[in-house]
This record gives structure tokens, sequence and C-alpha cells, in this order.
């Protein structure tokens, strides 16, 4: 089973994915992706878009929270297969095109000072991509009834969380922040500006969403904005 229903019409496409997720949303006017996943998971996804019943050419939009390459592996190859249109904020759509090259590991951090230099060398760059569609903060986009767009800048300088009114509210964090073994920031060594992305931590607790949906790590369910308050009030101390 490629995807897991996580409320109707949401689906997460995780363990066959390798550490990263991507989550499929189905609406009558079309199908939209959040993230792509690493390379090479083209038939992953849409083997989750034909378990929801539908066929590649339902899949109508991408919306991409980052540029880091587990987020948009996938986005070429999904484009041909699809037709798809692609959503990024201006500040990492450089990259995702290709004008600009990825950044490396963060340098302020220890794991990026001691592995940055090591996984620069064993990391390939995912192909450039045309960004359909440039997102501003705030933006709501006409897609499957209506998903704000959240600039929630620090892990990379264009990052996006997109809140998706149903159900309570299902946020789709990206890697604005992580659940792994507990809710928390990001990883150092992947995130640009620590101060920015405890500042979008805050932004995302401000938001109403009952359920979170994180690039990294287990899904949350119910009130899931109290936890986010938690961890805003924690950051603050
Ligand atoms: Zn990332
Ligand atoms: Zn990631």
């Amino acid at each position: 089973m490629a995807a897991e229903e996580i409320v109707s019409g949401v689906y997460g496409i995780g363990m066959a994915m390798g550490y990263v997720n991507a989550f499929l949303i189905v609406d009558e006017g079309g199908l939209a992706l959040v993230d792509s996943g690493l390379a090479k998971r083209k038939d992953t996804i849409l083997s989750a878009v034909a378990g929801a019943g539908k066929q590649p050419a339902d899949l109508k939009h991408i919306l991409i929270t980052h540029h880091h390459i587990d987020h948009i592996g996938s986005l070429a190859d999904l484009k041909e297969a699809t037709a798809a249109s692609c959503y990024a904020h201006p500040a990492d759509s450089p990259i995702v095109r290709g004008d600009q090259p990825q950044p490396g590991p963060n340098p302020a951090s220890l794991m990026g000072k001691l592995a940055g230099p090591v996984l620069e060398r064993l990391s390939t760059p995912a192909p450039p991509v045309a960004v359909d569609v440039e997102v501003a903060d705030g933006e709501e986009l006409p897609i499957a009834g209506g998903i704000k767009a959240v600039h929630t800048p620090g892990h990379t300088p264009g990052h996006l969380s997109f809140l998706l009114p149903r159900h309570g509210g299902v946020l789709f964090v990206g890697d604005a922040a992580a659940n792994l073994l507990r809710l928390g920031l990001p990883l150092g060594m992947f995130t640009a500006d620590r101060q920015q992305a405890k500042e979008s931590i805050r932004k995302l607790a401000a938001l109403e969403f009952d359920i979170a949906c994180f690039g990294h790590g287990r899904v949350l369910k119910g009130e899931a904005n109290l936890r986010f308050r938690r961890l805003a009030e924690k950051l603050a101390r």
C-alpha cells in the first residue's frame, strides 16, 4: 500500500518514499500533491494516485514546500508524466529552476561543519524544473476549495507551509517543524536560519488546525495547533 488515508481525501505517502513524506489531496477539481519526495519516486506517487481511484492526468497541482532535494527529487519526472503545475515561493524557486545552486548544509551547525563537505560531494542535484506559479505569503490558492499558503522562512528562505481548511484544518508543515521523536525545530544542519525558523513556528502556532502533516515524522491528529503553541512557548524561553 503506497498511501495511507489520513482523513477523507488526504493521503500520506510515507514508508515507501524513504524517510520523507509527500501528501496527496483528492478533490473533484483535480488532485494536488504536497512535495514530490526523493528522486525516482514517481511510480510510488503515481501508485498512490491510482490507489485514490484516479489517473496520472488527474494530478493538476504540485505544491513545493521548499527547494531541498528530498522534496523536489521526483518533481521533473512527475511534471512530465502528468502535466501538473508547480507552485513554489519566489525565494526558493531559482533553486528549483536550476538558476542557483543548492546551498550546502549550514556550516554554523556542528553537524553541518563536520558532515557538510562530505554530503555536498555525495549529493546529486535535482534536475531543473519550471516553477509555474510563484506563491506569496497569505495567498489563497484556488485548489481543493482554497488552500492558504503561509511563508515560513528559516529552514530555507522561501519555505512555505500550506493550510487546507477542511476537517478542522489540515496543515502541511513541510520542514518548518519535524515530528520525529517529538515535535521540534527541523534538523539544524539543513536549516539556513534557526532564529527565523523559531519565528515561523510562532506564526504556525497562531493558525487554526487540527491535523499537522510533516515532511519528516508522524502526522499529528487532534488539536495539533495546541502542540505548536506549546512548542512556540518552549522556544521563547
Ligand atoms: Zn528540508
Ligand atoms: Zn526534508
